[in-house]
């Protein structure tokens, strides 16, 4: 394993693999083909590049990486660049000169790592090249494309199973953060991929905090949450993504936001191209930047110090949950998943399921993924573990989850479940149609409204007996019965709530129901257990270390510019806060540092060292 770890070390600068990764890497330099499902931010990228380049230091040729996204693509290329390698892309974005200066360096083998979109590696002209040009491997990246079930099909890539049988000796390895077993089946059939060796990883991305709080003002509560965890006392604050169910939600939001201090911006799929990939791009490059979008902001984000993702609305699906919260703390640094969730978020995507023009399978399926999901927010039990487990993982509690750290009290509500299903019973048999829960709330507490008196409920035998309960409560009480399904959602979308097929236990008395107590609102501001994470890399600073931090980060964002690449290209967060720390007074002690490998020794060594100097 020692060539693997030498370019480990000396071209990323960093010292041990992570997870699965020495694995796959000896598998794939040996020759062999594999599938790798490996979460986001699970270290997939040097999976291929490290045997690609090992490969070529045996003689091989270039690797060919082939990915559906160009942003993506490019940002890698850079981030290659930047550490020495010979990387380089063809897609739509060149010119034809420029492409071809690429494909001259190819056949002369001055390219070690060659990026291709899809639809160009299959031209005949790209063929032809290859035929000329020896190949060292094939990286098939986001393999789930493949997939004609999944959201991101790229027809382009049912074609990729050619590369296969015209160059059966170069080994491939394809790559997804895909977990189902449904997804890696196909894969497997549709790129033939049957003897290759499958790597699994854990999904667990221990790094990331999740937290689900019921919605009381969401807004206020986002940004009490920002306050409190991700912004410095200068009023600068970390970069994070806010998910919104609606176009015109995000806008709002990202304009509410910039009115309360936030640096945000809306992203959406109605917006004009040119504006929103402007966007895209100031999100990458620019620190401390909060962008509020729907989910059309998904994939290609692997910016890697994005330290929070908050959910407005909830999602479709756990898998949707996942991928989007996985955006956050790639970088394996503390990151925050947060969440506002009530009852109203439940009757939307209930409707939204029943008022989409799918067959009534289909419509099964949404439904029963988002029982899931609903199951996630109401339990008492550990975030992670759940989550886990409905990918087909076991796991133990994880301490770093709400629940973990304040674990939810737990009360015993058979007496008002039978209330609520009662009164759902009653009302229906008064007046022959179902009402949604602000009507229930209403009977149960009593208030007798025009409304209420119009269709006769203040005679109903449910009428004010639930009146020392507070409507949030209630509230809270039937969102934790839809989650245990002893009330569903009445098809036609208004919100009316049917009796579950389990009610009648629990009305005859025969089953027991055990709900979770509703949280106490935290106080404004810092919260007891949740320490931010905003403050890590600085927490252990002592001063001289502080004023070291604050001089690399403005070397960074010059060099950056000055490069016109990201900041983090240059240097993750985490090597400039160890840089800050240990300040590093030679270049041999640089060399130590995690992500400092041997190019950028050289190119910003001394630069380095003169600015922790001059601090
Ligand atoms: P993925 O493609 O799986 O989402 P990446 O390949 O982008 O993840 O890796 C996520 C981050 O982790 C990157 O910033 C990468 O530099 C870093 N990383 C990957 N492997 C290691 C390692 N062995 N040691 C330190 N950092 C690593
Ligand atoms: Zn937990």
């Amino acid at each position: 394993m020692s060539q693997a770890l030498n370019v480990l070390k000396d071209v990323f600068g960093y010292h041990a693999f992570r997870g699965r990764q020495a694995e796959i890497i000896e598998h794939v330099a040996e020759g062999g083909d594999c599938l790798v499902l490996m979460p986001t931010g699970g270290g997939k990228s040097l999976c291929y590049q490290i045997p690609a380049l090992m490969r070529r230091q045996q003689g091989h040729g270039a690797g060919i990486v082939v990915s559906p996204l160009i942003a993506l693509m490019q940002d890698q290329v850079a981030a290659l660049t930047e550490a020495g390698v010979r990387a380089a892309v063809l897609n739509s974005t060149l010119s034809g000169s420029e492409a071809s200066a690429v494909e001259r360096d190819l056949l002369a083998g001055r390219i070690d790592i060659l990026y291709v979109a899809p639809e160009r590696l299959m031209t005949p002209r790209f063929q032809d090249l290859l035929g000329r040009a020896p190949v060292g491997l094939f990286a098939i990246d986001e393999a789930h494309c493949v997939s004609q079930w999944g959201h991101d099909f790229r027809p382009e890539y049912i074609q990729l199973s050619v590369l296969h049988e015209r160059f059966p000796d170069v080994p491939r390895i394809a790559l997804t953060a895909t977990a189902d077993a449904l997804t890696r089946q196909e894969i497997v059939e549709r790129l033939a991929l049957d003897d290759a060796r499958v790597f699994l990883s854990s999904f667990d991305r221990p790094n990331i905090r999740y937290r689900i709080v019921e919605k009381d003002n969401a807004r206020q509560q986002l940004l009490a949450f920002i306050k409190a965890e991700h912004m410095a006392g200068d009023g600068t604050h970390d970069s994070g993504i806010v998910y919104c169910l609606s176009r015109r939600k995000v806008e709002e939001t990202a304009e509410w936001l910039r009115g309360h201090g936030i640096n945000a911006l809306p992203y959406h799929a109605g917006m004009d191209a040119a504006v929103r990939q402007q966007h895209q791009a100031r999100f990458r490059d620019e620190e401390g930047l909060v962008m509020v979008a729907t989910i059309a902001f998904g994939m290609g984000i692997d910016k890697p110090d994005v330290r929070f993702v908050a959910h407005l609305d909830l999602p479709k699906s756990m898998e949707g949950y996942y991928q989007e919260t996985g955006r956050a703390g790639r970088d394996g640094l503390p990151a925050n998943a947060w969440m506002a969730y009530g009852l109203g978020d439940v009757v939307q995507q209930k409707r939204m399921i029943d008022e989409s023009d799918a067959d009534e399978a289909h419509k099964r399926v949404s439904s029963s993924k988002l029982d899931a999901l609903l199951g996630l927010c109401e339990t008492a039990g550990c975030r992670r573990v759940r989550i886990l487990a409905y990918f087909d993982e076991q796991s133990q509690p994880c301490g770093n989850c709400d629940t973990c750290l304040e674990p939810p009290a737990t009360w015993d509500g058979t007496r008002e479940a039978q209330m609520a299903l009662s009164c759902v019973y009653r009302t229906a048999q008064a007046s022959r149609i179902h009402f949604g829960a602000t009507h229930l709330i209403d009977v149960l507490r009593g208030n007798a409204s025009e409304k209420i008196r119009q269709w006769g409920h203040d005679k109903v035998s449910t009428f004010g007996i639930g009146a020392d309960r507070s409507v949030s409560e209630w509230h809270a009480i039937f969102r934790q019965l839809i989650a245990h399904g002893l009330l569903t959602i009445d098809h036609g979308g208004h919100g009316a709530l049917l009796l579950g097929e389990s009610a009648r236990a629990v009305l005859k008395g025969e089953q027991q129901i055990t709900l979770r107590r509703q949280v106490s609102k935290p106080a404004r501001g810092e919260r007891a257990s949740g320490k931010g994470t905003r403050t890590d890399h600085t927490a252990q600073m002592d001063e001289a270390a502080l004023a070291n931090w604050e001089a690399l980060r403005r070397w960074r964002s010059a060099t950056a510019r000055e490069h016109g690449v990201p900041a983090y290209v240059i240097f993750h967060d985490a090597t400039l806060a160890e840089l800050a720390r240990s300040a590093p007074d030679s270049m041999e002690a640089l060399a130590e540092v995690p992500g400092i490998g041997a190019a950028k020794l050289e190119r910003y060594g001394e630069e380095l060292l003169e600015t922790l100097r001059q601090a």
